[in-house]
């Protein structure tokens, strides 16, 4: 069993909230949201952060990027406006090291963040 939490989640060893499924991505409702609609995108292939991502495979980060544009339009904020955020690195607070997108919306977004 692998040992990534998000890894998990792709394999269902783990329970999440599906929002969205693609064959290169899963889109799952964060456990602890921060707007009415908080959804994170993943990759189901492991790639600890952006850098990676970008550096690994720029095909699979634009499908990460045009599905978290199909989860704002699956919840209906794609029309008042959504946030998409990917933390990265300390100073970010990155969490979970399996590079994930927020997307945030469904009320007012301050900015900038804290
Ligand atoms: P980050 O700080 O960008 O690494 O974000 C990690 C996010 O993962 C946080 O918003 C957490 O609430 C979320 N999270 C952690 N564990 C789970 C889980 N099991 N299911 C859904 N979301 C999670
Ligand atoms: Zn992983």
């Amino acid at each position: 069993m692998p040992e990534c939490l998000f890894c998990r989640i792709v394999s269902g060893g783990v329970p999440a909230s599906r929002v969205l499924e693609s064959p290169q991505t899963v889109s799952f409702r964060d456990i602890n949201p921060q707007a009415p609609t908080h959804v994170l995108v993943i990759p189901k292939d492991h790639y600890p952060d952006l850098g990676a991502l970008a550096s690994g495979n720029g095909g699979l980060l634009a499908e990460v990027m045009a599905q978290a544009h199909q989860v704002a339009v699956a919840e209906g904020i794609s029309s008042s406006g959504y946030r998409v955020v990917l933390n990265t690195g300390t100073d970010a607070g990155q969490a979970v090291q399996h590079v994930h997108a927020h997307v945030l919306g469904g009320r007012k977004l301050g900015w900038p963040p804290g």
